[in-house]
């Protein structure tokens, strides 16, 4: 057997077995996206080698095969599934390909509508009564689902109105509200019964189910999206165009969605599937795309179908959140506390709209929970619609030449050896400032906007500043000379002389700043405000120990730990008083907040800022201050301000309040104000 056969027959096995569990178990082992990209796989092998192709290949044929669980009944027009397409263009072709068999002078129109992601059934009635409803089946013989539709409310047992032909077939899909399974899982969890993994499973574990009174239960919906005559029904008479039929199918008491819109331009097509693809999270049921079909239903006849699709229709899908792609390396990272992260690198893809090409992969766990090689082939999402995550490895079709991924002992930088720290799930590289990735980002953070704030100094020029070896430890930065940046990459005369006063500027900041910057292990700005407040000042900070750290609320062991190591270790201690006693770092404010603020002058009053404060390094600082005092900080004057209070460079708000008669205060005059 050939390589390619080989390749053939394992997506063909694997495709029947996810078939097999969706259509006749009602679970999804796989994703859509999954199954969908390995059908693809297969149907471009089967092309390039059509000496393969088998009329049992998922290629070729439709659903699943079926099981002795109901009566088998074969359907009198068959129940075909539907060609679709994922972009703009697959939907251009298809139009081209309508066009060829149309008549010029006639108006051509689409009739466009949602692809509710249910179970597909056809209903018999004659004279007017339900009398026999099935499954697509394999599409030529479904299963007996009589009775269970005859539980599903919204289905008319009796047709209402006129013209009611003596046999008529109804087609449309059965689904199951979004809110109704979420009820129905917590209710099956309470019961400890079958749990669904989404509302298509849910519909059809319950239209399927063997006691009718459980599909009663399960309050099911139906649609219909089309019908079919029998010889003695005069349809020209009355319909010619498939929304009609669908207008008619509402008179005779059948339940139709109401998104439904005739088309005569690509513009207004490609409008519906965007509103609706951006409209599809809101809905109360799940959709996976439109279904465009041709009006005219002489067209349609005309058109006919293939083995597998009518030609006269096609399903225009939406991205699922979720896409393949190849992993081609994954990258050990080594962050600024020296934790070590895998990040995966792998082909492009785009979902809503933007391009990923690498994802997290947290820890070594997640890596041996994937089992992850690269050259696989990996299931991608937006976890919480954001984050790029991987969901899965493509099961089955690793190449031979696959690497399995492993973790290194040593760091990839800096070749110190790696101790993993069991508790926190981490490894780390405990080389500090010696490591250059650490010490590049530690770099970052320290000079970063929440931190001192040096504007200008980015991660670009400090990198350069590092690799350069100007610069070793933050210190450093205050030595350096207009000549040292003026050599940089892009750094011209203005822009070092900016630089260097930035450098200077940010030697006046805030306690929580400084706690924040020096970059102690999970200390991010919460906890330095915590710690600020509690200890106002550093050198209570730098003695306490770790049961008056744990002491304080909200700060865990592993943080009182993380400061109690961070002061107990010599560089850092050292690093921290140079930083005070020699380049001179300084704050006016502790951050201090008042925890009784009923008392301070400034409680419940409304306050305006205006101007530039010079005891503050930015207006948030100012603001937060303010707000811990108990004040509110508005950002207009109106008649209802208490006071206004003016840095240097006020603007128009000192004016208007003057108007007003608000009380006005400078910046020493507030400076007194909060002393008392
Ligand atoms: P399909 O679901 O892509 O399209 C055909 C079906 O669309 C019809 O049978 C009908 O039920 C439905 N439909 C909804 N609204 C409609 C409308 N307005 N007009 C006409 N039809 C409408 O094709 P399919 O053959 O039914 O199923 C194949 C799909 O099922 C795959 O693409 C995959 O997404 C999914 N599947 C998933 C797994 C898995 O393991 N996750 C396994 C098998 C199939």
């Amino acid at each position: 057997m050939t390589n390619i056969k080989k390749k053939i027959d394992r997506l063909r096995q694997e495709l029947l077995k996810y078939e097999h569990s969706y259509h006749i178990l009602d679970q999804s082992i796989v994703s859509d996206a999954e199954y969908d990209y390995l059908l693809n796989q297969l149907y471009f092998l089967e092309l390039k080698n059509k000496e393969f192709i088998s009329s049992d290949s998922p290629t070729q044929k439709i659903g699943s095969n079926l099981t002795d669980k109901y009566q088998k009944i074969r359907h009198f027009f068959p129940m075909l599934s539907l060609e679709n397409t994922f972009d703009y263009n697959g939907y251009l072709n298809f139009e081209k390909r309508v066009k060829k068999s149309f008549y010029k002078d006639e108006k051509l129109t689409f009739c466009c509508e949602l692809k509710i992601d249910g179970i597909a059934i056809s209903i018999i009635y004659e004279e007017g009564f339900l009398v026999r409803a099935t499954t697509r089946g394999d599409g030529y013989i479904g299963e007996n689902i009589t009775s269970n539709v005859k539980m599903i409310k919204s289905i008319p047992m009796k047709l209402k109105g006129f013209n009611i032909p003596k046999r008529l077939e109804i087609r449309g899909e059965v689904f199951m509200l979004k809110s109704d399974f979420l009820k129905l899982n917590k209710k099956s969890k309470i019961d400890k019964t079958k749990i669904f993994s989404n509302p298509r499973n849910a519909a059809a574990g319950s239209l399927r189910h063997i006691n009718a009174n459980i599909t009663a239960e399960r309050k099911l919906m139906f649609s219909s999206y089309g019908c079919y005559f029998f010889e003695d029904f005069k349809e020209k008479e009355y319909i010619s165009t498939h929304y009609e039929r669908l207008m008619q199918c509402l008179k005779w008491g059948l339940p139709v969605n109401k998104e439904i819109i005739v088309c005569s331009r690509h513009i207004e097509v490609l409008n519906f599937y965007r509103k609706f693809e951006n409209k599809r999270h809101s809905l109360d049921y799940d959709i996976d795309g439109i279904v465009i079909k041709v009006n005219s239903i002489d067209l349609q006849k005309k058109l006919g179908s293939n083995a597998k699709s009518p030609r006269w229709a096609i399903a225009f899908k939406f991205f699922s959140s979720e896409r393949i792609t190849k992993l081609y390396d994954v990258k050990f990272q080594v962050g600024r506390t020296g934790v070590i992260t895998p990040v995966a690198y792998f082909q492009p893809v785009s979902i809503s709209g933007v391009t990923i090409k690498k994802a997290s992969l947290y820890n070594q766990n997640e890596i041996k929970k994937l089992n992850l090689y690269i050259g696989d082939f990996i299931v991608i999402c937006r976890s919480g619609d954001v984050i790029p995550k991987i969901l899965n490895v493509v099961k089955n079709i690793r190449c031979s030449n696959a690497k399995k991924v492993v973790y290194p002992s040593f760091c990839p930088v800096c070749n110190t050896k790696l101790l993993e720290n069991k508790a926190e799930k981490i490894i780390r590289c405990h080389a500090g400032l010696i490591c250059n990735s650490q010490k590049k980002r530690f770099l970052h953070h320290f000079f970063s906007k929440k931190s001192l704030n040096a504007t200008g100094l980015g991660p670009k020029i400090i990198d350069e500043l590092i690799d350069k070896k100007l610069v070793q430890n933050p210190i450093d930065f205050f030595y350096l000379k207009y000549f040292d940046l003026v050599n940089l990459n892009k750094i011209g005369p203005k822009k070092s002389m900016n630089i260097i006063s930035s450098i200077h500027r940010c030697r006046k900041t805030s306690f929580r700043r400084f706690i924040y910057a020096l970059g102690i292990p999970n200390v991010g700005e919460v906890f330095a405000e915590k710690i600020a407040n509690y200890f106002m000042k550093l050198e209570k900070l730098i003695n306490s120990n770790i049961v008056e750290l744990n002491s304080i609320p909200g700060i865990g062991t592993i943080i009182a730990n993380n400061i109690f190591n961070y002061f107990s270790t010599d560089s850092n201690y050292n690093m921290v008083c140079r930083l005070m006693k020699e380049i001179e770092i300084f704050w006016n404010y502790s951050g201090v907040c008042l925890k009784n603020s009923k008392k301070t002058y400034f409680f419940g009053k409304r306050v305006v800022l205006t101007g530039v404060f010079a005891s503050f390094s930015s207006r948030k600082e100012l603001k937060d201050f303010l707000i811990n005092l108990g004040a509110k900080v508005l950002n207009n004057i109106s008649k209802n301000t208490d006071i206004l209070i003016y840095g240097k460079k006020f603007g128009s708000k000192f004016s208007q309040a003057k108007r007003l008669n608000i009380k006005i205060i400078n910046e020493r005059e507030f400076n007194g104000l909060i002393k008392d």
